[in-house]
């Protein structure tokens, strides 16, 4: 695919679907396996920044709760635990292959304040320049945005255009947007590419949803109308 050709700084985007177990538990076998990929991406030479949920997960599981909280102060305490958790995975996992990880917490308002902007702007284009992986989150403490409904997917879009990224990939336990969801409809077809979102297209993404990670299909079609708008493609 030509986007991936021509891409050279790429935002990857882990929902916490893609590294958890079913039972809503850290995986680390699926970590280590997505950072094994990610460290050859890194090591050819792309700029990787990476956006990633799984603090709320982490939390849960380290706090011994019996399932993820559905109060917001609740889930906003099992990411605080679960977030310093979570890099310390990222942190050993990538040093295997001699690779830094730097910590950003960002909010979505961060990103539309001019002098927030540009400080984070300029934070991670010096880890890029130092040759560290940023490792994004929402910074959970002050913005609940994606705790509620987004699984980051917004928030990605929004460091993709923040960062001057080229491509932004979104890893999920859904192989991409079908015409029905295929978990409930067998006969959906995958739709390999869309050159457009029309009403068409966002009223197929309505009612997908994954069962731990907050991210509805719908999300992630409003993370690319941001992403796209900025010329930047995206992958599901
Ligand atoms: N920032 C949250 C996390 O890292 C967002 C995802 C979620 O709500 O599960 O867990």
């Amino acid at each position: 695919m030509s986007i991936f050709r021509k891409a050279k700084r790429i935002v990857v985007k882990i929902g916490s679907s893609t590294i958890t177990s079913e039972s809503g538990n850290l995986d680390l076998k699926k970590l280590e396996s997505l950072i094994e990929d990610i460290s050859k991406l890194k090591n050819k030479g792309f700029d990787i920044i990476l956006v990633s949920s799984g603090a709320i997960a982490a939390g849960v599981e380290r706090l011994a709760l019996l399932k993820r909280p559905t109060l917001i102060p609740e889930l906003q305490a099992a990411a605080s635990v679960g977030q310093g958790l979570l890099i310390e995975q990222y942190s050993n996992l990538f040093k295997k292959y001699g690779l830094n990880v730097g910590q950003v917490l960002l909010t979505q308002s961060d990103t539309t304040h001019r002098q927030q902007y540009l400080n984070a702007r300029n934070t991670i284009d010096k880890l890029i320049e130092f040759g560290v992986i940023p490792i994004i989150n929402e910074n959970d403490t002050t913005a609940i945005d994606e705790i509620r409904f987004g699984d980051n997917d917004t928030l990605a879009a929004l460091v993709a255009s923040l960062t001057s990224a080229d491509l932004l990939i979104i890893l999920t336990d859904i192989e991409g947007l079908f015409t029905d969801d295929p978990r409930i409809n067998k006969e959906a077809k995958l739709i390999s590419r869309v050159d457009e979102i029309t009403e068409e297209i966002e009223t197929l993404a309505c009612g997908i949803c994954s069962n731990l990670a907050v991210g509805w299909m719908v999300t992630k079609i409003e993370a690319a109308k941001v992403a796209t708008f900025s010329g930047i493609g995206m992958v599901i």
